[in-house]
């Protein structure tokens, strides 16, 4: 008899990404030819600018079409240590930033980076559905920490032992859209000191502060010896598919992380990081054009939301997110939208059991298809 082959279990126990196959959803009804408008979508309904697009294609032509150095081109490179100065005033080298395809391989080579088999890592609840499966990726243990409303320096320290290594903090958040303020990254810096613990700092929604300071780790010179910054051209200039990020590092770490991008991916591919250093170029025009755009959608769809019975509402202050509360069960009110509105969204509860009692909606569709979104939920509402 013939043995039959088996999956590891890397793979065959790790969970499905909620919010990928949200979107295979999506894409397989609409291929089926259902209408569905999407209130789930993390991709922001912004076409690549047409002067990213040619510098992509000059590159291609001029024969930008092999393989580059590992760590990134260095004029991108340059262009973020630039970028951060500005934004977060860290000061970083050349050699501190890595570039990725994606924040989510930024994320993995940060955790590739510093977690051995057997560590801990603190992961923030609700949160992102890709943190605890990156970590068990690299054979850590994720231990969930619930920071719905704010960083709890108590329930953190309590969940921090001898093994643990690191701890993910994302800001804005997805999926509530919220800023994590300074005082709440001073606790995470001075408890990451005291434990010597790696603080992987996601900030892909950053650029998208629609009010308020924001607070970065990477700062000081304390926190920055300490955090790996995660970065992304996804959100900030509408180019998910792109597949372009970042890993910023403390001072000498990228060079040794980097073998892990030599030994994977090799390098991004030249023509793709051409176009993100055109998008840099680019972005106090283009920038405050895409926030003002969500902005208004999300102040708009908060107040609508917020007269329904049962749902309470407010726009946080970043991001295309909203996180309403709900009074019933959210998965089940999910799945009552897209069933018999054809409205999709995502159960908070996709984000950890701290985010049930939420939807994550998106103000990532079209105005139109928003608005019609709109007139169906506030018919139906809560089902209440
Ligand atoms: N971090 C967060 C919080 C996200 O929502 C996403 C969504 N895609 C990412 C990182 C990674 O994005 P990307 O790989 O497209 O840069
Ligand atoms: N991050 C986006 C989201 O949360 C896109 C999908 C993903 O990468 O998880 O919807």
């Amino acid at each position: 008899m013939a043995l039959s082959l088996s999956l590891a279990a890397r793979v065959t126990e790790l969970k499905p990404s909620a919010t990928v196959e949200m979107t295979e959803r999506l894409r397989a009804a609409r291929a089926a030819g259902r209408r569905i408008l999407s209130l789930s979508s993390g991709d922001p309904n912004i076409e690549t600018d047409e002067r990213i697009i040619d510098a992509a294609e000059r590159a291609m032509r001029a024969g930008d079409t092999h393989y580059g150095p590992a760590a990134g081109m260095p004029a991108l490179r340059e262009a973020i240590v630039e970028r951060e100065r500005r934004s977060s005033g860290a000061l970083y080298k050349e050699s501190d930033i890595l570039i990725t395809p994606g924040g989510k391989f930024a994320l993995l080579a940060a955790l590739m980076g510093t977690v051995s088999p057997g560590d801990e890592v603190i992961v923030p609840e609700p949160g992102w559905v890709s943190y605890g499966p990156c970590v068990k990726l690299c054979g850590g243990t994720p231990v969930i920490v619930p920071m719905l409303d704010r960083i709890d320096r108590a329930v953190i320290e309590r969940a921090i032992t001898p093994r643990t290594k690191a701890i993910i903090v994302n800001s804005p958040v997805n999926p509530s859209g919220r800023v994590l303020p300074q005082d709440e990254i001073d606790t995470v810096l001075e408890l990451a000191e005291r434990h010597n613990l790696a603080v992987v700092f996601d900030q892909v929604y950053s650029d998208l502060l629609h009010e308020g300071d924001f607070a970065y780790p990477q700062a000081t010179e304390m926190g920055r010896a300490r955090t790996f910054v995660v970065d992304s051209f996804s959100k900030t200039f509408g180019m998910t598919g792109w597949r372009l990020g970042y890993l910023a590092t403390p001072t000498g770490m990228a060079k040794t992380i980097q073998r892990f991008i030599q030994h994977s991916i090799y390098c991004v591919p030249g023509f793709i990081q051409a176009a993100g250093l055109e998008a840099l170029g680019l972005y106090d025009e283009l920038v405050p054009v895409y926030r003002e755009r969500f902005r208004a959608r999300q102040l708009r769809v908060a107040a609508s939301l917020d007269r329904i019975d049962g749902i309470e509402c407010s726009a946080p202050r970043a991001s295309f997110y909203l996180f309403p509360r709900v009074a019933i069960d959210d998965s089940a009110l999910a799945s009552a939208w897209l069933d018999k509105l054809d409205v999709s969204s995502l159960p908070g509860s996709a984000f950890g059991a701290a985010g049930a009692g939420h939807l994550r909606l998106s103000v990532s569709s079209s105005d139109a298809d928003i608005d019609e979104a709109l007139e169906r939920i506030a018919r139906f509402g809560c089902g209440l």
